[in-house]
């Protein structure tokens, strides 16, 4: 007699929408200013320049540096956006913002104002905006945004800032938040 033994199926091979890790989260300063709290995660390609550029700050500057904002969701874009009257930096339209992106973030003090207008660059800001430069982060500051550094996501594998913001977000939703 020969005995059927039921087989249990082969589980399905599920790809893992998180094993492509495009976000990386750090353990960063917020400064605690009256802005929601920061969500501290940047882009996986830069993820090492970040590092490098942070650690090379925190030696040169006593205590290190705080965060205002790092990668935002698209939701939080979006609330910035409808009150960006009231904002006195630019603010990108939601879906095509670098922070949407994971490849920006904002740093208060690194500059004040002149009588003109015109901004000019604090110690702490003589200090730190040549370190990130020196790693590949842009200062705000050529377009009037003093606390905004930033890379650029076509030099990371994605056509523009939009795209990035769709993988970053995506990425952030499934395999981020609540963990
Ligand atoms: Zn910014």
């Amino acid at each position: 007699m020969i005995i059927e033994i039921p087989q249990e199926p082969a589980p399905q091979q599920q790809p893992d929408p998180c094993a492509n890790q495009v976000l990386t989260r750090f353990n960063l300063t917020d400064s605690s200013d009256g802005h929601p709290p920061i969500t501290p995660c940047v882009q996986n390609a830069i993820a090492q320049d970040f590092l490098d550029a942070l650690l090379e700050i925190n030696g040169a500057v006593p205590g290190g540096i705080g965060f205002t904002e790092v990668f935002r969701t698209r939701a939080h874009q979006q609330e910035l956006w409808d009150n960006r009257a009231n904002n006195p930096n630019p603010v990108a339209r939601p879906g095509t913002s670098r922070h949407e992106g994971g490849f920006a973030f904002d740093v208060p003090g690194m500059a004040t104002r002149d009588r003109r207008g015109q901004l000019v660059q604090t110690p702490l800001g003589r200090t730190v905006i040549p370190i990130f430069a020196n790693h590949g982060f842009a200062w705000g500051g050529a377009f009037n945004d003093p606390p905004h550094f930033q890379a650029d996501p076509t030099q990371h594998g994605y056509a523009n800032s939009a795209a990035a913001a769709t993988a970053a977000n995506d990425y952030y939703e499934r395999c981020i938040r609540g963990r």
